[in-house]
């Protein structure tokens, strides 16, 4: 029996909802007609889409059917392609995803792209509701001359590399110069920073890809630039993510003091921005002959913005803007200067990737929603909801909101009487258009093939293109 009054009270506690907001709810639920086995599609398989599915199984139970497709054969999303391969312990949450996926009502659906193999229309008519859980998988661009020249790359593309997935494993990116500059002071630019700057041996215990490996074990990068184009007081990094720059062993960061504030200025910020400042100011403060022992110096330049990328084919030099910042907001100077540079790696943020017919907020770069809510229906949670910002635990209320959600669209009737066909809807659609779906059994199998693939002291060698990853499946 489909007892949403129950159900709904019963979720709505957990959410934490209060009584009298539902109260009128739990009125027009109990005339919902019973036996409704309600299905849920989640479009995305990475920690938007796993923490919806848990919080789906909470709140319904036994009377939810759960189908959570990926476009790659193998789940996970950015805790497999865009967590950086040195920090196991994080991507350590996939653990918690797979009980999800283990569990009765849950399935993961690999290897079918929406919009391509399937329409989010023909989705709609087999299932309650349908999650986009898609992220935000595109670079931001880098919207200046030259961003086009070789050797040039956005974030999505360079951590997509060395994280193997098959969409940018042929980057093949040159390492052979001397000077990389990262542009952008989030945690991106601090992955891709220390990735530049790991030798081999620190990169024990990781996943990093053997192609990236290799590249890197050859690099002869002894610079990297990180420019911001605010100061100190703006940049978007966490204290962990910074500490870790200031540990390796051939390289060391460098702050030029003239860019710091004064020390009182740092009251006003909230906590976990003054750690990463004291750690920015302790940077300031390593001595140079400390600085010289090391092979690679990692500089912080702020106040900079990027104003043009310069070279013959492949990119040579940037030319950069100095700014003053006035209120938290950059204006350049009109005083330029220029950096060699031999690869560029622009970490400035991500889009959501459009779904025909689903509407787009182009400004945003995300799905235009309310809360979630897209249409009657249609909903999006993590990054395509509400852009790229926050840890993998954001992820987690933004899931058991849209549930939420979901729970009061079914309450007030508009998402019809159920009755929907579901996951066997699917499964006809996809056998008569001979799709080859990627079960969580088989991405067991891909798993455990990549695990034997593994370098000494390494969890995995990941496949990195979906053919391979289907081969070890059969
Ligand atoms: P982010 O934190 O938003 O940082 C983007 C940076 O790019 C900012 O410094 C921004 O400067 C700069 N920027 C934007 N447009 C620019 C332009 N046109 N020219 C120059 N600079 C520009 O984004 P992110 O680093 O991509 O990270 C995305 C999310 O993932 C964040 O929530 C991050 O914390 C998270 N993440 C977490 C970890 C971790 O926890 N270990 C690792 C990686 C990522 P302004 O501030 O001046 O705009």
């Amino acid at each position: 029996m489909w007892n949403l009054r129950y159900r709904f009270s019963a979720g709505a506690k957990r959410f934490g909802a209060s009584r009298s907001r539902l109260q009128g709810r739990d009125l027009r639920l109990s005339w919902q007609r019973e036996n409704a086995l309600r299905h849920i599609a989640i479009i995305g398989s990475g920690p938007a889409g796993y923490y919806t599915a848990e919080a789906a199984q909470k709140a319904f139970g036994d009377e939810v059917r759960v189908d959570v497709f990926d476009r790659l054969p193998v789940p996970y999303g950015l805790i497999r392609s865009g967590v950086a391969p040195d920090h196991q312990s994080i991507k350590g949450v996939s653990r918690r995803y797979e009980k999800t996926a283990l569990s009765d009502n849950v399935r993961f659906v690999g290897n079918v792209t929406i919009g391509e193999d399937v329409t989010i229309a023909e989705l709609g008519a087999l299932y309650d509701a349908v999650v986009l859980a898609t992220g935000a998988p595109q670079d931001r661009q880098l919207d200046i001359p030259g961003a086009d020249l070789a050797n040039v790359f956005g974030s999505a593309a360079f951590v997509g590399w060395y994280n193997g997935h098959p969409q940018f494993a042929d980057l093949a990116p040159d390492l052979s110069g001397k000077t990389a500059v990262v542009i952008g002071m989030g945690n991106v630019a601090l992955d891709v920073a220390r990735i530049l700057a790991k030798t081999e041996a620190e990169f024990a215990g990781s996943d990093i890809v053997g192609h990236a490996l290799d590249a890197l074990r050859a690099s002869t990068i002894e610079r990297i630039v990180i420019l911001g184009r605010r100061g100190p007081h703006q940049i978007m990094m966490t204290p962990k993510e910074l500490g870790e720059l200031g540990e390796l062993a051939r390289a060391a960061p460098h702050v030029d003091l003239r860019d710091l504030p004064p020390e009182a200025d740092d009251a006003i910020l909230e906590p976990g921005l003054r750690k990463s400042v004291t750690l920015v100011r302790g940077f300031a403060a390593v001595p140079e002959d400390i600085r010289a022992e090391k092979r690679i110096e990692i500089e912080f330049d702020f106040f900079a913005q990027p104003v043009r990328l310069i070279g013959e084919g492949a990119v040579e030099a940037i030319e950069v803007e100095r700014t003053e910042v006035t209120a938290g907001r950059a204006k350049g100077t009109g005083e330029t200067y220029f950096i060699p540079a031999s690869l560029v790696v622009s970490c400035i943020g991500y889009r959501t990737h459009p779904i025909p017919d689903v509407p787009f907020d182009e400004r945003q770069g995300r799905f235009a929603n309310d809360e979630g809510r897209i249409l009657p229906g249609l909903y999006c949670v993590g990054w395509a909801r509400r852009g790229p910002s926050g840890t993998i635990g954001t992820n987690r209320p933004d899931g058991y909101s849209v549930v939420e959600k979901i729970g009061e669209d079914i309450g007030a009737g508009t998402l019809g009487r159920g009755g929907k066909r579901g996951r066997e809807g699917f499964d006809a659609l996809a056998a008569e258009r001979g799709l080859d779906v990627v079960t969580f059994r088989d991405w067991k199998k891909i798993e455990e093939a990549e695990e034997r693939a593994a370098r000494e002291g390494a969890p995995r060698e990941k496949f990195v293109d979906i053919e391979a990853m289907i081969r070890a499946r059969d």
